[in-house]
């Protein structure tokens, strides 16, 4: 058998559609590139429309014109996420079928008396031996061990699943497939090796390693980078209202993403073509030395 270490790196940048690329995004964008490049791996573009209610139209075609214009070349073509429909519901067939998740039908009134954690709602298997009928969500059991893993940056995280976040759910009672369990199916059928986001999701990758284990997926190496906060301390996102970047000043916001990366980017870089200014960015990439930074915060070009 192939070893993940055996394995040549495949990297991936998975936007949501839910509005235009803002500069956290890019700076995550920009890591997970120069990372995949730096080791000689692919770079996968996955955009991740399984979602449609938190869609906003025309965000997918922004996106993919904004990475065009910041000079991003991702192999193959565009993955769209929402074709691997049929992959997602056969896991959480699978699961069902091991006995491993089950339906549920508390309602967000049931849901609101229980212990709320800093992953949200700490479900204690309440439906776990009850008879669900009708419209239920799908929920994966958890055990009472630790999930652990090693960040590159960020060292070793863990979390006892069953007291933090209790069974969490894999499908929604809306039908639609929840991101925990899609972005774990598409990340195995992609055949991404390195994982390099925002540090905002890191809290969500124990419970996508334990769905992993489940699987009997592979886990990739994951390396989590800071999430770029306004000067109120939010982080970057449509919800904070950060403007999509611009296709008209990409030099200076791409100096920008690798000085918040903490690269040191050359005074003049951003008076260069835009391919010497990737040149260097290739050329003198480490990301070590965003080690232990956890937000950044901006106040310019956002
Ligand atoms: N689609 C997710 C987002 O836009 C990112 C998924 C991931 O990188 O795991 O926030």
């Amino acid at each position: 058998m192939q070893t993940r270490e055996s394995l040549p790196y495949v990297g991936r940048f998975a936007p949501s559609p839910t509005g235009p690329l803002h500069l956290g995004s890019l700076v995550a964008a920009v890591a997970s590139y120069l990372q995949a490049r730096a080791n000689n791996g692919r770079w996968l573009l996955r955009i991740e429309d399984i979602d449609p209610p938190r869609e906003q139209a025309g965000a997918t075609d922004l996106i993919l014109h904004t990475l065009e214009s910041y000079g991003f070349e991702w192999d193959g073509d565009v993955i769209f996420q929402s074709d691997a429909h049929d992959a997602h519901e056969a896991a959480v067939a699978l699961l069902l079928k091991g006995g491993h998740a089950y339906p549920c039908c508390c309602s967000r009134r049931d849901l609101a008396d229980l212990p709320q954690g800093p992953l949200g709602t700490i479900y204690p298997g309440t439906c776990r031996d009850r008879t669900v009928r009708g419209d239920a969500a799908i929920r994966i059991k958890t055990g009472d061990h630790a999930t652990r893993f090693i960040d590159a940056l960020q060292g070793e995280i863990s979390q006892q699943l069953e007291s933090e976040s209790g069974d969490f759910i894999i499908k929604r009672r809306d039908g639609l497939i929840a991101y925990q369990l899609a972005v774990v199916v598409s990340d195995d059928l992609d055949g991404i090796t390195e994982i390099v986001r925002g540090i905002d999701l890191i809290d969500s990758t124990p419970r996508q390693i334990a769905l992993q284990h489940r699987l009997g997926f592979r886990t990739p190496r994951y390396m989590h980078i800071p999430v770029i906060t306004n000067t109120r301390g939010e982080k970057l996102g449509k919800s904070t209202g950060a403007p999509g970047i611009s296709p008209d000043f990409v030099a200076d916001t791409l100096v920008h993403a690798f000085t918040l990366l903490n690269q040191g980017p050359p005074e003049d870089l951003a008076r260069k073509p835009r391919q010497d200014i990737w040149l260097w960015a290739m050329e003198n990439w480490q990301p070590g030395k965003i080690s232990g930074v956890k937000s950044v915060v901006t106040t310019t070009l956002t």
